[in-house]
């Protein structure tokens, strides 16, 4: 419930709109989970709550999975017994900016204009070309992500910074399962159930700020609407989040990205919001022939008319369009897709998170050769654009992008994770 709604619940009480700020902050600031936390309100006020029926709590955590790398993954269940993840992803000491990771990629961003940006990735951009070629002459992957970093030196990965002050980095879901059908993605695979309620999705980073006792104001944390669904078809409820985020959790929506793999109307009635995330754009291909093969809602909205309401949302200061771009091995990877990224973007606020695909059971897509990563990188830093490849992160606990997929038990009883396939890391 949002402020309005608590003063029309008070009100019918009996009680002075007062009384519903106080429990507004009770909820979202204080982020309690049970009435009889709610120590502004009186004894009396909060039993009148318990008998007239109400009930305040957080979506429960059933399990969780941590990765080497700090991330954890949690499934989630909501009161009705549908389960969704949450992923936390904690980020490294200050010292690895520009790293791929989505905290400091919008790190940088805060501070660097679009041209610093890829000066400074021109310079790296050589160093990127040697690891790339080490990489391909038979080293294993993980030293390749290691050593790549956008050519700077990651250091103390998934450790709380020191003097206490933490960074991370908290994914959330918006639906059930996703109905969009994208060929490359495990979320896919389980289809929509439904969609979340904006108490649903805030509560998910409720719940996941009180297990690591975060305070507000002193870490900083940034939201990611990443998870299982596609937000912009849960719209009203993924706005209606936003805002109990902002204003009840305390979280600047700045800090906040979404990303859509391209509703139209999504986009059109976002750009018109007068507080709203960051928005990034799961691009994905770099013509329609391509997209529509890997994501078949291409065929509604092609990606001309994607742009051009992407280009329509007035951007603040230091504001960039994110562009995701999953990189499919043969598929959308080589050098000519590269040439016409850049020309649907040239002119454009737009920086490009470079994802190499991670796989998943009954996905039939190969992951990009780490040479050919570089070379896109590269070519469209070239053409000016700064491009990010962003890090994997719990790859090994099936937590990295487009790997969250949660599955009941044949008796339906307790849901339960399925180890699929081995440690990808
Ligand atoms: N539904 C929204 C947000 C969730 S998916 C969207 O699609 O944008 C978040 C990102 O993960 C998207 O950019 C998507 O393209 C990417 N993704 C999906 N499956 C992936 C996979 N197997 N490997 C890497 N990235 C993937
Ligand atoms: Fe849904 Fe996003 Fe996965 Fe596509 S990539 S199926 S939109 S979660």
């Amino acid at each position: 419930m949002n402020l309005p709604e608590l003063t029309e619940m008070m009100s019918a009480l009996g009680q002075k709109p007062y009384r519903a700020r106080q429990v507004f902050d009770a909820l979202y600031k204080q982020r309690v989970t049970d009435v009889e936390e709610m120590t502004t309100l009186s004894v009396a006020l909060r039993s009148e709550l318990i008998e007239a029926g109400w009930l305040v709590g957080l979506p429960e955590m059933v399990q969780t999975a941590t990765s080497i790398d700090g991330t954890e993954r949690y499934l989630v269940r909501m009161a009705d017994g549908e389960t969704v993840e949450t992923v936390w992803m904690p980020d490294g000491d200050g010292g690895e900016r520009g790293d791929g990771s989505e905290a400091a990629v919008e790190e940088a961003s805060e501070t660097e204009t679009a041209e610093e940006a890829v000066a400074g990735m021109k310079l790296t951009a050589g160093l990127s070309a040697t690891s790339a070629k080490s990489a391909d002459s038979g080293r294993d992957d993980k030293s390749f992500w290691d050593r790549r970093g956008n050519g700077r030196a990651r250091s103390n990965f998934g450790t709380l910074a020191e003097n206490g002050f933490r960074r991370a980095t908290i994914c959330i879901s918006s639906q059930v399962g996703c109905a969009v059908n994208c060929q490359f993605c495990l979320t896919a695979k389980l289809g929509i159930k439904r969609n979340l309620t904006a108490g649903e999705i805030a509560g998910q980073v409720a719940a996941v700020l009180n297990r690591h006792n975060i305070q507000i104001g002193k870490d900083r944390i940034n939201l990611v609407f990443m998870g299982m669904g596609e937000p912009f078809l849960n719209y009203d409820s993924f706005m209606k989040s936003v805002m109990l985020l902002v204003e009840g959790i305390g979280i600047p929506e700045s800090r906040m990205t979404v990303s859509t793999s391209g509703i139209l109307p999504g986009i059109e009635a976002f750009a018109k919001e007068a507080v709203r995330p960051k928005l990034a754009l799961s691009l994905n291909a770099s013509n329609d022939v391509v997209r529509e093969r890997i994501m078949p809602i291409t065929r509604k909205w092609d990606i001309a008319a994607l742009l051009e309401a992407v280009q329509k949302i007035p951007l603040r200061t230091r504001e960039w369009v994110t562009f995701e771009y999953v990189l499919l091995g043969g598929v959308n990877d080589q050098p000519e897709h590269a040439r016409e990224v850049l020309e649907l973007l040239a002119g454009m606020r737009a920086k490009v998170n470079l994802i190499v695909w991670n796989p998943g059971p009954g996905i039939d897509y190969v992951q990009p050769k780490p040479g050919d990563v570089a070379v896109f990188q590269r070519m469209l830093i070239e053409g000016g654009i700064a491009t990010y490849i962003r890090r994997p992160r719990g790859r090994d606990i099936y937590a990295a992008c487009g790997q969250l997929k949660r599955t009941i038990s044949e008796n339906g009883a307790e849901p339960k994770l399925v180890v699929i396939g081995a440690a990808a890391i």
